[in-house]
């Protein structure tokens, strides 16, 4: 080789190895190099909140479960408002989308959405001051707004095509939330919300209803930039395929959207009511006893109110009484002598739920270990036994509350309780129990929360909107 033709060849060599140098790396080796992933969300009761005892939501977990899967930390990033949610590519901080957003025929082209991990449908809200809306051709009030860029406003453009008298307004610099508050204060007719969100709010807003769904049910999925590199998100494929299957989807959803969805206005203004006039004298009870039992005293009140409204003269037909609501035979255990002496009924309440707790097997953790819990103290440790063993029979979790609540209810069908050890049971009967009692603690927890942050702390939804939610 001639040295001039050396030269040249170490030359492209050079080049060569350089260049490799500076190939830039895949979207999962960024995210693994740096040991991070950025998550772009919004605040929302159906995505990420934050309480006193940190961050929680259902975006937030399933998000913070592809990290752990990754082997990376996780860090939230939040969209300035909705509209930017939409508009994320490859030239920004975050890696994707984990915000609630549906999947929607416009959206496509825009962002690479993941299979879906849950459905919703989009529901007309309205005051029940007004008269409910029947159907989309009565929805010609001029105070019926919508935020702009969401799944909502782009299927009113779609249904409007077969009703022509149908109208609205797109407002782009507020939130949903800020539309359902402004329904509630007559500011607007009405709007529309996925039904999962109202399904979380709705005990805050006992005077507003559904008119009707006015979508099919909606896919709910993640959304990467477009890109020619697929790498991070095949991964996040892989993830929830894997979480699908292994059940542990189903269990996110049943800790975010499982629980009661039956209250109604009457029952919401109730509990409301009760909480500002019987709650406070007896909450003091419920801290001590709680305290005592190593309990949550608002799990605690939570079930005191669905036993007896927190009524402490209840008595019922079947012979239970007090506040707790214990039969006889469970006071004589718990060594209490008066059953409707406030004090002792809690006491004895807690002490028994305690014990539940502690019959539950170690290894169900938290929080099927306490819906497990309730569910015996509803229906006696027998038959929650009895369930789980036919959980188990049809080759399902016996550890897994959202498993064992499906089988519950078999407990009154004959084919199915001559099988077990205890025989008919009115299985039924724990499922709702155990999904009022969330409920129930659920609406404490809000209660609480607002009462020591004051709702001027809460986050905002976006932060350039610099507005705080509404009140909770
Ligand atoms: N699923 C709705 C969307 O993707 C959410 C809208 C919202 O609650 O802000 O547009």
């Amino acid at each position: 080789m001639s040295k001039a033709l050396l030269i040249k060849f170490s030359f492209f060599i050079s080049l060569y190895f350089l260049s490799s140098c500076f190939q830039q790396s895949s979207s999962l080796e960024s995210v693994i190099d740096r040991g991070e992933l950025v998550v772009l969300t919004r605040v929302d009761p159906t995505t990420y909140m934050l309480n006193k005892s940190g961050p929680y939501g259902f975006e937030y977990e399933l998000a913070s479960l592809f990290a752990d899967s990754l082997g990376v930390n996780i860090r939230f990033t939040f969209a300035e408002n909705f509209q930017q949610l939409l508009q994320l590519t490859t030239k920004q901080e975050a890696d994707f989308v984990a915000a609630g957003l549906s999947v929607t025929p416009g959206r496509k082209n825009q962002l690479h959405f993941t299979p879906p991990y849950y459905e919703v449908t989009q529901q007309v809200i309205y005051h029940n001051r007004i008269r409910r809306p029947k159907s989309i051709s009565q929805l010609t009030s001029p105070f019926f707004e919508v935020l702009a860029g969401s799944s909502h406003a782009e299927n009113l453009r779609k249904v409007s095509t077969s009703h022509p008298k149908l109208s609205w307004h797109e407002v782009s610099d507020s939130t949903v939330l800020e539309l359902v508050s402004m329904v509630n204060n007559h500011l607007l007719d009405y709007t529309i919300v996925d039904s999962n969100q109202f399904q979380l709010i709705h005990s805050q807003y006992p005077n507003l209803n559904i008119a009707f769904d006015i979508s099919k049910p909606e896919k709910i999925a993640w959304a990467f930039p477009l890109s020619q590199d697929h790498s991070l998100y095949n991964e996040a494929v892989r993830f929830l395929a894997e979480i699908k299957s292994n059940g542990v989807l189903k269990q996110l959803q049943d800790k975010h959207f499982g629980y009661s969805k039956q209250l109604n206005y009457v029952g919401i203004c109730t509990f409301r009511q009760h909480a500002k006039s019987r709650l406070p004298k007896l909450k003091g009870v419920f801290q001590r006893a709680a305290d005592k039992y190593k309990l949550d005293w608002k799990l605690l009140a939570a079930v005191a109110y669905q036993e007896s409204h927190w009524n402490e003269h209840a008595i019922s037909p079947t012979g239970v009484r007090g506040i707790m609501m214990l039969t006889k035979a469970t006071a004589k255990q718990m060594n209490v002598t008066d059953r409707l002496d406030p004090e002792q009924s809690i006491k004895g309440g807690a002490r028994y739920l305690s014990t539940r707790i502690k019959k539950i097997p170690k290894r169900i953790t938290e929080p099927d270990k306490t819906w497990m819990a309730l569910a015996s103290y509803n229906i006696g440790f027998g038959h929650l036994e009895d369930a789980r063993i036919l959980t188990q029979q049809e080759g399902k979790d016996p550890d897994k509350w959202v498993d064992v609540k499906q089988h519950l209810p078999l407990l009154a069908e004959k084919e199915w309780y001559k099988k077990t050890k205890h025989g008919y049971a009115r299985g039924k009967e724990p499922v709702t129990y155990v999904e009022n009692v969330r409920l129930y603690y659920n609406m404490l927890n809000q209660l609480e929360s607002n009462r020591i942050k004051g709702k001027q702390n809460l986050p905002s939804s976006y932060p350039a909107l610099n507005k705080n939610l509404p009140a909770l």
